[in-house]
Order: structure tokens, then sequence, then C-alpha cells
């Protein structure tokens, strides 16, 4: 037995950190009668969850089965297996698959969160026999933030790239018809823009500038985070936990620092570690992630996430996996701002391509993002180094009609209403092809064989090298008014311009090896009793593979339900 006059304070249940597997874990916990703490090292709640998509990777879903769609856990699995191979955990996969859609109504019943089905999204690979062209992704539905009263001011606001014009809120369901240019959008974009004027009267009573509506992971922290208002679940910020306290074989709290002192806090059915991965901690990427990479091209909240909880495991003699592994995610360094900005969407728009500085294309600039930098890798190292950064390249038409980062299309910010720092730093221009190659040191010869090359696919159609365009993923975000092939444009009209884009992450993917109930397990499998891992602080259950958007927060979701569950059985 514990001494419990050792300890500043008692819960049955600590949780570390506030993203949204955290905060699933500490609402479910509670309704399962314990007593639960959510502790959060910085001044923020919601960690780079409140700054994501917000999406959830849910097979079988509930909202899904509603509107007549049709999965089965078998014909998931298949996907699965396809996708993961043979280093595949299948208890943990099978539970996954399982639980996931369980976790998701029960949470929909007992919280203000709400989602709706992405019908349209596509699983990220088409070519594997159980794949799914829309249904399994869900997409937070929009919510007011009003509801976080004096709690509001410390939501982590969202990305600037996940807002229309760095302001306005838009699902993701939203932000695909606006990018894929489908029926309607222009109506859509205008009656999202006259609303968000008119709601002038609250942005001048709170002295906010974000919008009422939030959307994607701001609304899926701020839904959370109101339930646990609601349900008085305490949720501590600037409260940093450094150690783990173990006794008689079996964790039962922690340490943090809180107001510049350590306090011991007790937590006799467990401690749910959701204290994110390693992506902010410049030593552990060095030790850990392959070469090159840098904090500054990573889309995660600087200073926050920085593998305590790995490193508190490890001394416990956890096993690991998975940590040379990453959420890769290309992505823009923009002057002034504090974290890259990933780059999910544009690369699929027609007319834009990314080469190396040999002035080639290596990979198909629509795939998955995982998939894209994975590319960056493998052709970094055929070209000894001249691969980071690699330079996204389009013409003027381009310019005019789509975004890219944050140049917004130039019929709404053209070029002299661009920031003055972005010029030869985020953007460079030149009048011909052979200028700019010249300035951003690409090859002259390489870059204009390569433009020949993509001026005649946009012609045929098929990209004879890597087939952009050529699957229904790679569509989802093309321009359908494009043709023969969505994705598909010459790059012919100067001025041309060039991006350099950054092998960049949105978290690290590696971490402290878990078994099927989320309990931290040793190398022979034993488990660290009262220990749970969950998000990035666990090592995905996904291994390798990024199979669906929401493929992160969707098992950080359901196993922060599942440790809730099994923490509050234990005896
Ligand atoms: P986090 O959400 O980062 O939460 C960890 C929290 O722990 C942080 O608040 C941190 O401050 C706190 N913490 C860290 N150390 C300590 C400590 N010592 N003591 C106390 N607290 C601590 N994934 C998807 O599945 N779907 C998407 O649509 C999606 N879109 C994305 C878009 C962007 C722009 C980005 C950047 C990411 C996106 N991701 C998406 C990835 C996803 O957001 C992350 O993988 C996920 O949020 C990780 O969740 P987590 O709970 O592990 O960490």
């Amino acid at each position: 037995m514990t001494d419990q006059s050792e300890f500043n304070t008692d819960y049955d249940l600590v949780v570390v950190g506030s993203g949204a597997g955290a905060l699933t874990a500490a609402i479910t916990a509670q309704a399962q009668g314990l007593r639960v703490l959510v502790v959060e090292k910085t001044d923020k709640y919601g960690g780079t969850s409140a700054l994501s998509g917000g999406g959830i990777w849910i097979p079988c879903n509930h909202h899904f089965k509603a509107k007549g769609g049709n999965d089965t856990p078998e014909k998931v699995w298949t996907y699965l297996k396809n996708a993961i191979g043979d280093d595949i955990d299948e208890p943990r996969v099978r539970t996954y698959i399982d639980k996931a859609p369980e976790m998701i109504q029960w949470l929909e019943n007992n919280s203000r969160l709400r989602y709706a089905v992405a019908e349209k999204y596509p699983d990220y690979y088409p070519h594997l026999d159980g794949f799914l062209p829309g249904g399994r992704t869900l997409d937070p539905e929009l919510f007011d933030i009003s509801a976080l009263k004096d709690e509001l001011p410390n939501l982590r606001q969202a990305s600037r790239g996940n807002l229309l014009m760095g302001k306005i809120s838009w699902t993701a369901r939203q932000a695909h018809v606006a990018m894929s240019k489908s029926p309607g959008w222009r109506l859509m974009l205008m009656w999202m823009m006259l609303r968000y004027k008119m709601d002038f009267m609250w942005r001048k009573k709170t002295g906010e500038q974000r919008d009422r509506r939030t959307a994607l992971g701001n609304a899926l922290i701020a839904s959370l985070r109101a339930t646990l208002i609601d349900k008085n679940i305490p949720l501590w910020l600037n409260t940093n936990f450094v150690e783990l306290i173990e006794e008689d074989g079996r964790v039962c709290g922690i340490v943090v620092e809180r107001n510049g002192r350590q306090q011991r806090i007790r937590a006799d059915k467990g401690v749910i570690l959701a204290s994110g991965g390693f992506e902010q901690n410049p030593a552990l990427r060095e030790k850990y992630l392959p070469q090159p990479n840098k904090i500054e091209w990573s889309a995660t909240p600087e200073g926050a996430n920085t593998g305590v909880a790995l490193e508190q495991g490890q001394k416990l003699g956890a096993a690991t996996a998975l940590l040379d592994w990453a959420w890769w995610t290309p992505s823009f360094l923009v002057p002034g701002e504090t974290k890259a900005r990933g780059v999910f969407a544009e690369r699929a728009f027609p007319g834009a391509i990314v080469v190396n500085s040999l002035g080639k294309r290596y990979v198909n600039e629509a795939a998955p993002y995982l998939e894209f930098v994975t590319s960056m890798y493998a052709d970094n190292k055929v070209t000894q180094g001249k691969t980071f950064p690699s330079w996204v390249v389009f013409d003027a038409k381009f310019r005019f009609n789509y975004a890219m980062g944050p140049l917004m299309p130039g019929q709404i910010m053209p070029d002299m209403r661009l920031r003055k720092e972005w010029l030869n730093k985020l953007y460079y221009k030149a009048d011909t092809l052979e200028e700019l190659a010249q300035k951003i040191g690409v090859d002259v010869a390489g870059l204009k064989e390569t433009v020949k090359k993509i001026n005649h696919y946009a012609e045929t159609g098929v990209d004879e090298d890597f087939d952009r365009g050529g699957n229904v993923f790679d569509r989802y975000y093309g321009d359908s008014n494009v043709k023969p092939n969505p994705c598909l444009a010459p790059v012919a009209k100067g001025p041309f311009y060039a991006m350099p884009i950054q092998g960049g992450d949105i978290g690290t993917k590696g971490g402290l090896l878990t078994n099927k109930h989320a309990q931290v397990v040793k190398p022979d499998g034993q488990v660290i009793k009262g220990l749970y891992a969950i998000g990035n602080t666990s090592a995905s259950v996904m291994g390798t593979t990024y199979p669906g958007a929401g493929g992160t927060l969707g098992p950080a979701m359901t196993f922060g339900y599942i440790a809730a569950l099994d923490a509050a059985a234990q005896k």
C-alpha cells in the first residue's frame, strides 16, 4: 500500500495531456465513476489535436451506416492487413476495428461532440483490397465556442492553414467542395464569408478574432473541453508531468511541476500517458528520426510534445516501436509563423509539380502525405542530398486559380497583395522557367525537360511516370472541371513560381508499445501495471502506414476510451 500522506492530491486516474485521446479518456473514466484529473503542461489545452483537421478514421461507423453505407469488420481487416503487412499487431488492430465505432457512438451520446461522415473522402490506398472510396472518415460538425465561457482563451488556436482566408472556420466537407470547385462552391464561400462578417458583434464583445463557430480539430477539442466543464472534470493547465511513481510493481501516480513546485498526485487506478510524441525535442529527433529532419519543419505546437512520457516509460522498462517514423507531411515554412504549415491538399491541384534540385519529379504529387515524404527520403538517397528542399513549381494560370499554402488564388489575392517578406523566401517568381530555375538553384535543363513531359501528360490525361490523378484518392482534391485529368494541367504561362517544400511532420509515430487494452508492455509482453499510453505517446497501431484521413486521431480516441474502461475495471 502507498502511504497516502506522501501525496499532495488523490485521484483514481490521471490523464497526462489534453489532446483528443486524453479528453476522451477522461470523459469515459468519469462516466465509469472514477475521479479523474487531466494535467496539461502548457497554458493552452488541446495540443496538436486542436490545430488538426479533426478527422477520425472510424471504419463501420454509425453515420455511414445510417446513410446506407456498406462496410464490414472483415473488409476493414483485409484493408489494414494489406496496408500494414506482416508486422500487423493482430490483437490490437482487431480491437481497434471492433471498438472504434462503439467509442464514437458512445462519445456522441455522452458529450457535446458531433461528427458527420465524409462520404466522398476516400481511404488513402485505393489499390488495396478492402479499400473504400468514402465513409470511414468522420468530420467534426461546427461547434459554438461561446460554450467554453472562461475557458475560451485557453483553447489552443486552430492552425491558420485550416481556416478560410486565415480566419473563417470550415468543415473538411466544405473545404473539399471549394477546393475541387464542385457545383455551388462560389455561393458556399460567399455565404460563409457573409456569416463570419455578420457575427462582428460577438467578436467585438469578446475581443476574439476567431470565428465563433469553430471547425475541424478545434471543434473536436472545444466540444470535448465543454463536456469536461459540464461534468466538472478538472483540467490543470501549466502542469508539467515529470515522473511516474511506481510502488509494489504498479504505477500509482505521477510527479508534476506546478506553480514552481513539485507535487505528487496519487492515481490508484492508473495513469494514462497522452502527452503526444517527441516531435518537439531536437535531441530525440536527432537520435531516432531519419536525416535530414528539422524541428522547424514540424507543423506541431512549439515546445509542447518533448517525449517526457516516452523517456519515463523507458525508465520502467517499457518496450518501444516505430521510433524512426513520423506522421510525415510535406510542409512550408512561412516567414513570421512559429510552426510550419502542412501541405495536404494543394499538391493534387492541376498545374503544380514538385521537383528536386535536378529538376526531376520523383513522386506522384497527389500521393498521401506520409507516402510523399517517404518518397522524398528515398529520392534524397538517390540524389545524394538534392531532394531537401524540393520545389513546388507552377505557372501564372495556376497562381490565378488555386491556393498554394498561404498564397490564396491570385483572383482573390494578387501578387501585389502578398506579404513583401514572403518573396524570395516562401515563394520565388520569374518571367521564364530558365530564370526561375537559376534563382532557386535547380538544374535548368532538368526542369525544362520535366515541364515538357508534364505538359504532354496534361494533354493526354495520363501521367506516364507516376500516374498522378489515376485513382479516386488523387482526384479527391483535383479540379473537377479540368479534363481529361483533374490533377494535371500544363505549366506553360509565365510568370512562373516556385516554393521550397520540406519533409515535415504532424507528430511522431513511434512510442511506447501497448497491448489491446492500451496497457504499456515490456519487451517480453509483460504488462506494466497501472500504466497506459495512447495517441502519439504509444507506437501507432497502424504500423508504418496512414490508412485514411483520421488515422492518428481515431486510434488516439479509441484507445483512450479503451484505457479508461480498463482502468475502471481494475480491482
Ligand atoms: P496532442 O494532441 O499533441 O496532445 C498532447 C498534449 O500533451 C499537448 O497538449 C501537450 O502540451 C501535452 N504535454 C506534452 N508533454 C507534457 C507533459 N510533460 N506534461 C503534461 N502535458 C504534456 N490527425 C488525424 O487523425 N486527423 C486529422 O484530420 C489530422 N489533421 C492534422 C492537421 C494538422 C495541421 C496537424 C498539425 C496534425 C493533424 N493530425 C491529424 C495529426 C494529429 O493532430 C496528431 O497526430 C494528434 O493530435 C496527436 O494526438 P496526441 O493526443 O498524441 O497529442
